[in-house]
């Protein structure tokens, strides 16, 4: 019998369950149950479901102005970019919205940028178990496995590094390279973050070979990871950043940042329909607010703590493995391949988590997230490992008889 839910795509997995209503930390189905949402969108919901200042920003712009076109300015995205270039090493904006498309013009730009000054290089060095989204050309750049044969021919001029390995990055530079882009730590591959040894040696082959570093900060931007962006703690500047996910809390606004020798696109080189409209800008200069108020970052610094320190101890009481990560964006190895059946188990407890790999858990709460919410959340997950353990012991225990 066919799903009444088919008339969409079957594009992913999902659970039959509609979810109707989020507040905060929580998200709330057809049939009234709540779950704690440790998913947020994947890493979107910077400020946790519908927060006030959103609606708060889109009704008032919603009445003010919608959409003047791209090719007109409006307020609310010369405020966004201002305050994105004044608090960061970046000198210009371009808005699109979608993650995807904001390092899709990153790739552009850099192409650009090697026909100016490097006879034409077009080739961008990008990682195994890279993720840049679901454009062609920004498959072409991700290193996921099995990727490569999606969609063929891919886009060429995207060689593939290994992970904090400098010599892998080394041995691929050529006469066609013009940029390494990389993600701070590898969100979709499982949360690795890259070690200061190798983003500083990274900074010192562009500078060496005459390079840009672009930084796909879709995922590890806007607070996720313990700073405003997270290049910030690695101790250099990248050349080109890109933002998206948390930029809107929930709403779809991307950003492509780039120094000012790095800006080279002349009108009529990138552009799209709702890029910059103002509907979205406002949101973004709404969040933004509230991403850069004083002890903001530092409630994600420590709840990240807390939460890592919890997942420790879960992972030692259950004999599971590492915990790594950077603030609000943390990753426990299950130490099997159970990690689906432990989404599947934890929304029957009403907790929703998300498995990037079949041996990993990910953890992406609210920034905002109070003390008793995290806390909240590592009770639930105890619970969940604990059914898990007891269903590997009857296992265990009826193939025995
Ligand atoms: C999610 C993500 C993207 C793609 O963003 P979309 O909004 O889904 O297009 C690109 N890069 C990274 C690092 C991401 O995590």
């Amino acid at each position: 019998m066919q799903s009444p839910h088919s008339v969409l795509m079957n594009t992913v997995v999902r659970p039959e369950t509609v979810f109707t209503r989020g507040r905060g930390a929580w998200l709330y189905d057809e049939v009234g149950l709540a779950y704690l949402d440790w998913v947020q969108g994947w890493a979107v919901n910077a400020l946790g479901h519908s927060p006030d200042i959103v609606a708060a920003a889109l009704a008032r712009q919603a009445t003010a102005l919608v959409n003047p076109s791209p090719a007109y300015y409006n307020r609310p995205a010369l405020d966004l970019a201002r305050r994105l270039v004044d608090n960061s090493v970046f000198d210009q904006a371009f808005f699109a919205s979608s993650g995807a498309e904001a390092t899709e013009g990153a790739i552009k730009l850099a192409r650009k940028w090697g026909q100016l000054n490097k006879g034409g290089a077009y080739e961008i060095i990008t990682f195994v178990n890279g993720y840049h989204g679901r454009t062609i050309a920004t498959m072409s750049a991700t290193g996921k496995p099995g990727w490569d044969v999606y969609y063929p021919p891919q886009v060429p001029g995207f060689p593939k590094a290994r992970f904090n390995d400098l010599a892998s990055v080394q041995a691929l530079i050529g006469p066609q390279t013009v940029a390494i882009m990389l993600e701070p730590v590898q969100g979709e591959g499982g949360v690795h973050p890259a070690s200061v040894a190798f983003m500083q040696g990274l900074r010192a082959l562009c500078d060496e070979h005459g390079l840009l570093l672009i930084l796909d900060e879709v995922q590890t931007g806007c607070g996720r990871t313990g700073s405003l962006f997270a290049y910030q703690q690695y101790g250099i500047e990248p050349d080109i950043m890109t933002l998206g996910k948390g930029l809107g809390a929930g709403v779809p606004i991307s950003a492509l940042l780039a120094k000012q020798h790095a800006c080279v696109f002349t009108p009529g080189d990138q552009g799209g329909t709702f890029c910059g409209a103002p509907l979205m800008c406002a949101v973004g200069v709404a969040v933004f607010d509230v991403l850069a108020a004083p002890g903001f970052i530092e409630n994600v610094v420590a709840r990240g703590e807390q939460l890592a320190a919890g997942l420790r101890q879960l992972s030692a009481r259950f004999g599971l493995g590492e915990v790594r990560g950077k603030g609000l964006l943390v990753a426990l190895e299950v130490g099997s391949d159970d990690a689906l059946q432990m989404v599947e188990t934890a929304r029957e407890h009403g907790f929703l988590l998300n498995a990037p790999r079949a041996h990993c858990l990910r953890f992406m709460p609210p920034l905002n997230s109070t003390a008793a919410e995290i806390d909240h959340g590592l009770t639930l997950l105890g619970k969940v490992l604990a059914v898990h353990r007891s269903q590997h012991v009857s296992a265990a225990l009826a193939e025995a008889v």
